[in-house]
């Protein structure tokens, strides 16, 4: 069998015979002799000149070197875009100069822990927010790069054996309280402001829901819990609580979730409490729980008293009183720990800026309780979701202090003998210093004799305030010897290029040799990184790199069931030694496929080709793919198609749809773990792909999937690929992860959720781990734990750097327990509750029908409502829907999921598969947007000159906000989505984007910047959007009344939906119906 030749560039040879295995070849020549030798057009891409913008398009950003979009960390001020050239944080490194997350930082001792640094004040410990609560915004030059590192050198080792060794054992003595030291009180009173002088003011306007809250979730297996039995939505209360009342009774289940018809209109008797998140004083636990007037719940009665009137239409309502995200304007300052106390964190969607006091930065580890429920009962009781979320390289704030880099020497990190529970400030020394009492097992160790250091009068060591690891919540340990099972590889990044016809003409491989091409300089500088590329369609093509050849050559692979590879030091070759070659090639590539007839796609084999070609280093596998996998290993059929005739299967094919075809790429996947290559696959496609199966590689091995549907290379899709892909290889990142959360004595990890593979039961393997990645990691209690004192949780990662250095990050956490349900209620984080709760549901969509899915989480939110309506709200009628501060929001955004694209049983299985997958490892503050998006008039904004925000105010999503002669900018974090009425004033139109009427609105768009203040305006909110999203938002073009339009008013959730879903208001109906049904 010979090989299909790609057209387009003239070979001098025939293509290697069948069986043909290069690898046994010994001679260069024979080698060479057996690669095929192309002959390059120079010319013809676009991006031949010295890296313009992609595409000729105006720049994403500012800067002639677009930053990648998240450049800068995602939730924090923004420096002005003046300053993004030079700003780029998360560039190439030069020389030592790492990010900030790799790199240590200034001595200990050189923040006086004692001291509060002036303009960190922080605020008043209850009461008012403070005065002129504005704490000021940071430097806008804030940069990202920590100061030069006076940390700690030699490497040394010692340590313990597998670096995640041991479990938690049970017996010893519980630590009540963490030895001090770690967390002085910094002076109470209001914030003075931070500088004022220093920075613009903060543009960010997110959506600060109120304070956290509360989404029990499903639990991921077959837990006891809300969801063990999803078909008649058993209420979570398995028993009493203490000293409460009767479980309930069964309640009546069963009414279907959307029962349309509600009734008595709900009025608003209490307004929502200011946004508890940014401005109210945190509070102290260690106090008596305040009275529950400290957090008004927001009440709702009934102005109908019983229900039996029919709904009498919205119009009673004052919509404007119903909860909705406020946003807030303002930056939080955040101390981990205030007073020796756990100290709550503002929400994750909002702005902060946290100082490690202690606990580590919500950043890295949330709970979705502040505070832990002793017993199991009481957490059923509650029916929230118990669960960490777990960000371990998450992106830090310019202006705070970059994490601590700690080298023990050879010794490596202290560790609990029993546990292998790393030190921490909450581990306790006792007898002189000479023990230590591990604060998750109890157990009592010896300290190691260079450790040993003497205990002051207050029983805290004498250097507890010069050591990170004894005062900070995260520290980073240089790794020894023990933690590495081989020697730290270099960095391989291998390119693997879809031509086949469809992809070559739609001009996505286009698209994805010039973002490859761009991003060739942005990758990590050193003469170790490694580059290899590939090309395949019905066979795969590899390129011969090396610098002593005249040009690259291409070998074909032509059997795509028995895949082989050539020898990888051919084809995987320093940056340094390849890169005029390399631009070369993907230069030519392009133009070299473009005849190409050959309509079919061997992905899985490509993949595995470029895996043999990774196996002895691993790396980073990039992919881009644009049809779907015809041929060879692990192909897929077009399923999509066959499961849509099959009508009558209903949701049992649309299920089958939603899973992987078959096991092939999972066994694919699990090999690619095992060696270290961690999948990305960027899908520039215009058909069905099977995203469902395809997903899995990325999945499995750290992973993700990039979605481009419908490509067109005339819309702004090659600049999102591009910013996507330097997004990809620039933001901090990892290789050869491996991870574990290990927990106080009283609780146990019980699952972990996210994008790895798992061989054991305790750890996840993470051959690739990036800022971007969450991993929700769930808990049960396996003991009753004591009220006061407090239950820590340990995340370590153990993982290489860019830059080959052996790291373990450790982040640590503690938090007080509790045995009252007020005070759990009060400490719900509600946005990560609601991401637990949205990525379990996710996880559900595939093989529970849409409906029971819907069903189980209205139930939560029922149910946590009932409970604290129940139990902690104890004045009140019947006629009052009453929502725990915390959590009142709640509502609102379950009724956003439950309208969202994973739950759309008719939307294109594609969509919902990739939705599925995104919200598998998506970030906390990303999860609310994805559901609930940011909505904002655009079409006024020269209206607001005073506000200081570049991003108007948003609006709540209903279409009584959309007016005929508005324009609407709606942004969920992946897409953005432009809404013009049909009766928009031509002239706005001609500014924003230079068509003089509706008329003109093309299908294919590109923002462009038109030289007048409302263009510049309009594209500064396009920049600061993305900028905080991380991500280079598509932007479509929707037009009132045709196909577009509908899309856009699909994510008015707030909205009646006409096949039936219920609106904000009428759900807040259901909710209190089923409620009261409840309780009786
Ligand atoms: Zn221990």
């Amino acid at each position: 069998m010979s090989a299909p030749v790609p057209p387009g560039a003239p070979r001098q040879q025939p293509p290697p015979p069948q069986g043909y295995n290069p690898n046994a070849q010994r001679a260069p020549d024979s080698l060479a002799a057996n690669m095929q030798n192309m002959n390059l057009h120079r010319p013809s891409m676009a991006n031949s000149g010295p890296r313009p913008p992609p595409f000729g398009q105006s720049p994403p950003f500012p800067s002639s070197r677009p930053p990648p979009p998240g450049a800068i960390p995602r939730p924090s001020g923004p420096p002005p875009p003046s300053t993004w050239p030079q700003g780029r944080p998360t560039g190439p490194p030069m020389g030592q100069q790492q990010p900030s997350p790799f790199q240590s930082r200034p001595p200990p001792g050189s923040v006086p822990p004692s001291m509060a640094p002036t303009g960190l004040a922080m605020p008043p410990p209850s009461g008012a927010p403070p005065s002129g609560a504005r704490p000021g915004s940071f430097p806008s030059s804030a940069p990202l790069n920590a100061p030069p590192s006076s940390a700690p050198t030699g490497f040394a080792s010692n340590g313990p054996s597998p670096p995640f060794g041991g479990a938690t054992m049970p017996g010893g003595p519980r630590i009540p309280l963490p030895p001090g030291g770690v967390l002085q009180q910094p002076p109470l009173g209001p914030p003075s402001a931070m500088g004022a002088s220093r920075g613009p003011p903060q543009s960010m306007r997110p959506f600060s829901s109120s304070s956290g809250v509360s989404a029990p979730s499903f639990p991921p297996q077959p837990v006891s819990g809300p969801f063990s039995d999803p078909s008649q939505g058993v209420p979570p209360f398995s028993g009493p609580p203490q000293g409460g009342p009767a479980p309930f009774g069964a309640p009546s289940q069963g009414v279907p979730p959307f029962s349309a018809q509600s009734q008595g209109v709900p009025t608003f008797t209490a307004p929502p409490q200011v946004a508890p998140g940014s401005m109210q004083p945190p509070r102290m636990y260690g106090m008596p729980p305040p009275p529950l007037s400290h957090q008004q719940p927001t009440t709702i009665s009934h102005a109908i008293g019983q229900g039996g009137s029919p709904m009498a239409g919205p119009s009673k309502i004052d919509r404007s009183q119903i909860p909705r995200p406020i946003p807030s304007p303002s930056v939080t300052l955040h101390d981990t720990r205030l007073g020796n106390q756990a100290n709550p964190p503002p929400p994750a969607t909002t702005d902060y800026i946290v100082r490690d006091t202690g606990n580590c930065s919500p950043r890295y580890m949330r709970c979705s309780i502040n505070q832990i429920p002793c017993t199991v009962d009481l957490l059923t009781t509650s029916g929230m979701q118990l669960a960490l979320l777990v960000q371990p390289l998450a992106l830090l704030h310019p202006s705070e202090d970059p994490i601590q880099t700690v080298d023990l020497g050879e010794g490596g990190p202290v560790r609990c003998s029993r546990c292998k529970a790393y030190i921490n400030p909450f581990m306790k020394f006792i007898d002189q210093g000479r023990q230590f009492i591990c604060n998750l097992c109890g157990f009592t160790d010896e300290t190691p004799r260079d450790y040993h250091c003497n205990l002051g009068p207050d029983g805290r060591r004498r250097d507890a305030d010069e050591r990170p690891e004894l005062c900070r919540g995260t520290v980073e340990f240089v790794a020894t010897r023990e933690y590495m099972v081989r020697d730290p590889m270099p960095a391989v990044y291998f390119f693997v290029v879809d031509v086949s016809m469809n992809a070559v003409q739609t001009g996505a491989t286009a698209a994805a040799c010039s973002a490859i091409s761009q991003v060739i300089d942005d990758l990590p500088e050193g003469s170790q990184t490694r580059v290899g590329i590939a090309t395949f369609d019905s066979t795969i093509h590899f390129y011969n790199l090396k610098r002593a050849l005249q040009q690259p050559l291409m070998l074909i692979v032509p059997d795509v069931q028995d895949v082989y590879t050539p020898l990888e030091s051919d084809v995987i070759v320093q940056i340094s030694e390849c890169r005029p070659h390399l631009e070369l090639l993907l230069e030519s590539i392009p133009s070299m496929f473009q005849n190409n007839r050959t309509a079919e796609s061997a992905f899985g084999a490509a993949v595995k080709a470029a895996f043999l070609a990774m196996k002895s280093t691993g790396g980073k596998l990039l992919v881009f793919q644009s049809v779907l996998p015809s041929l060879g290993i692990g192909s897929l059929s077009a399923r999509e198609a066959e499961g849509r005739s099959n009508i009558s299967a209903g949701d049992k094919e649309a299920h089958k749809l939603l899973q992987p075809a078959d096991k092939t790429l999972k066994a694919m996947a699990m090999e690619l773990a095992e060696y270290q290559v961690c999948v990305d696959v960027f899908l520039t496609t215009q058909t069905y792909t099977d995203i469902a199966s395809i997903s899995v590689i990325p999945r499995t091995t750290g992973g993700q999937v990039y979605y481009y549907y419908p490509f067109s290379a005339l819309s702004d899709d090659p600049a999102k690929l591009y910013n996507d892909l330097r997004w990809n290889v620039t933001r901090p990142q990892g290789f050869e992860a491996v991870m574990r959360v290990r927990c106080s004595q009283g609780v146990q990890v019980q699952e972990y959720h996210g994008n790895f593979c798992k061989r054991i039961p305790t750890d996840v393997d993470l051959p690739g781990i990036d800022c971007d990645k969450s991993i929700m990691v769930t808990l049960k209690h396996d003991d009753k734990l004591q009220d006061g004192s407090e239950c820590s949780f340990q995340c370590a990662l153990l993982y290489t750097t860019v830059y080959g250095q052996r790291r373990i990050r450790v982040m640590t956490l503690s938090l007080p327990c509790t045995s009252n349900l007020s005070n759990l209620f009060r400490a719900a984080d509600l946005d990560t509750q609601f991401a637990c709760f949205s990525k379990q549901a996710a996880d559900q969509i595939p093989t529970t029908p849409v409906v029971l899915v819907r069903e189980q989480v209205i139930n939560l939110c029922v149910n946590v409502l009932l409970a604290y309506r129940k139990f902690c709200a104890t004045v009140s009628s019947s006629g009052q829907l009453i929502l725990p501060e915390a959590l009142k929001l709640l509502p609102l955004y379950i009724l956003a999921l439950t309208k969202s694209i994973g739950f759309k049983a008719d939307g294109r299985i594609d969509d919902r598969s990739f939705w599925i997958n995104h919200i598998s490892s998506l970030a906390t503050p990303l999860v609310v947007p994805l559901v609930y998006p940011r909505m904002m008039a655009i079409h006024d904004l020269d209206s607001n000159e005073g506000d200081e925000s570049i991003i108007p105010q948003s609006l709540p999503l209903t279409s009584e906000n959309i007016s005929d002669d508005g324009i609407y900018l709606l942004e969920n974090g992946e897409d953005a989505l432009i809404y013009i009425g049909n009766s928009v004033d031509t002239n706005i139109l001609q500014q924003l984007f230079g068509f003089s009427s509706v008329d003109e609105i093309p299908t294919q768009f590109v923002l462009q910047q038109h030289g007048n203040p409302l263009s510049k305006k309009l594209n500064d909110v396009v920049d600061e959007i993305r900028r905080q999203r991380c991500s280079y938002l598509r932007l479509r073009l929707c037009k009132k009344g045709d196909q577009s339009g509908m899309t856009f008013l699909s994510y008015m959730v707030e909205d009646k939906n006409p096949t039936g879903g219920l609106s904000y208001v009428e759900f807040l109906v259901h909710i209190h119906r089923q409620i009261q049904v409840k309780m009786t």
